[in-house]
């Protein structure tokens, strides 16, 4: 047989859509399934994106777009940026590609050789670990455990940059904890950052108009100007306009780095197809009443959750403060049974607990933390409300 390039033995498929494709089957079988497994918003765009795009497609050029993407969508990128507060980016600053994971990768792969370092916090969301496996970066995680609100501190950071990793990535409010850093905690990192100025930032802020009772968000650029120069900003419209399977994310950051990526969407997709910008445009631009609606549901849906969580006994839930995740530490249910099957770590509770009450939920190793669990909450309301019933049934029936 011949042989695969060597990375492709670091190279796996998302331990995320391996539960969702289960859970998947499961339902095809007829079993009575509720997915808390995928991270996707749940909700369509409005009727404004469909009419961009369905006009788009009636003008259509026939031609291959902009490796960088096209002046109207990269000025509503950055009129969605200035909206934040991240003043000052223009067109070259700008970058858009097939989903942030797309524009992640190619960060990644612009700023990282073999053997190169890049640090971040643990719990991380499942494809920063891969992709730095598949271009051969050496990873330093940060541990943030559920008694520390999932969230690293200064002393963490300093000590984790005195190895000088080339890249530091952040995901601020966090897939999977849900957890949002605040000014202060911002600031705090912050403060340390500025000491390792050799070191690159990437901000993979994608949930950052999915913030809950009355936060604001902000990032490292905004309580400290002078990081701009080696930033990254990165969002993406899957989750807040509810348009994963559009593809469309974008950059922002120092020219050198963000033409890198313009270089690297030339040889990989040349560009993002015209409905698709024509839909990002409206959604950027257009009425921001959906998301903001969305916003209030997943609110009041957490609020479900924790209800749910704090009545556990042995769980423990950080409040979510952002995105639509939840991320209990379900390790009090380790050594215990359910019905015939044992239960000795994450994998096998999802197992037993999608098996036995047909709920999917992911196990936390997929995020580097083994002692919980991701449950997606966006569900309809009557799912969200069995769901848990279920989920709590378990609990009370482990041995
Ligand atoms: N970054 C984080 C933190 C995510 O949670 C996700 C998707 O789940 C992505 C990036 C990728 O988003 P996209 O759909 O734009 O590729």
């Amino acid at each position: 047989m011949m042989d695969l390039a060597e990375r492709m033995s670091r190279a796996r498929p998302s331990a995320i859509m391996a539960v969702a494709e289960k859970a998947k089957q499961l339902k095809a079988q007829g079993r009575d399934v509720i997915s808390f497994s995928i991270g996707v918003p749940n909700f369509l765009p409005g009727q404004h994106v469909y009419d961009a795009a369905a006009a788009a497609l009636q003008t259509d050029s026939g031609q291959y777009g902009s490796n960088r993407g096209p002046n109207g969508l990269l000025d509503a990128c950055i009129e969605h940026m200035r909206e934040i507060g991240l003043t000052g980016y223009e067109s070259r600053n700008c970058v858009t590609g097939d989903g942030a994971k797309h524009v992640l990768y190619n960060l990644f792969e612009a700023l990282l050789n073999e053997g190169d370092g890049i640090a971040f916090p643990v719990p991380y969301w499942t494809s920063y670990f891969d992709i730095a496996e598949i271009v051969g970066a050496r990873v330093t995680l940060i541990p943030a455990s559920a008694e520390q609100n999932y969230k690293i501190t200064p002393q963490q950071l300093d000590e984790a940059l005195a190895n000088k990793p080339k890249v530091f990535l952040f995901n601020n409010p966090s897939n999977p904890t849900g957890m949002v850093y605040d000014e202060r905690e911002v600031a705090g990192l912050a403060a340390v950052l500025v000491k390792y100025p050799d070191t690159w930032i990437i901000m993979d802020d994608i949930y950052n108009r999915l913030l809950f009772d009355g936060l604001k968000y902000t990032n490292f650029v905004l309580v400290r100007p002078e990081l701009r120069d080696r930033a990254i900003f990165v969002d993406s419209l899957s989750k807040t306009y509810g348009m994963p399977g559009w593809r469309l994310g974008f950059a922002a950051g120092p020219e050198s780095i963000i033409n890198a990526v313009v270089t690297l969407n030339s040889n990989h997709i040349t560009s993002v197809n015209e409905m698709v910008n024509a839909a990002g445009i409206a959604a950027l631009t257009g009425p921001q009443d959906i998301t903001l609606q969305k916003c209030a549901e997943f609110a009041s849906k957490r609020d479900q959750v924790m209800t749910v969580m704090n009545a556990i006994p042995g769980v423990v839930c950080p409040r979510p403060r952002g995105a639509f995740y939840a991320f209990p530490d379900i390790s009090c249910a380790f050594g215990k049974n359910h019905g015939a099957n044992a239960i000795g770590n994450d994998v096998e509770f999802c197992n037993a607990m999608l098996e036995a009450k047909g709920v999917a939920v992911v196990p936390g190793s997929a995020f580097g933390e083994p002692s919980a669990i991701r449950i997606s909450y966006t569900c309809k309301p009557a799912e969200l409300t069995e769901g848990l019933k279920r989920f709590k049934q378990f609990f009370a029936e482990l041995t």
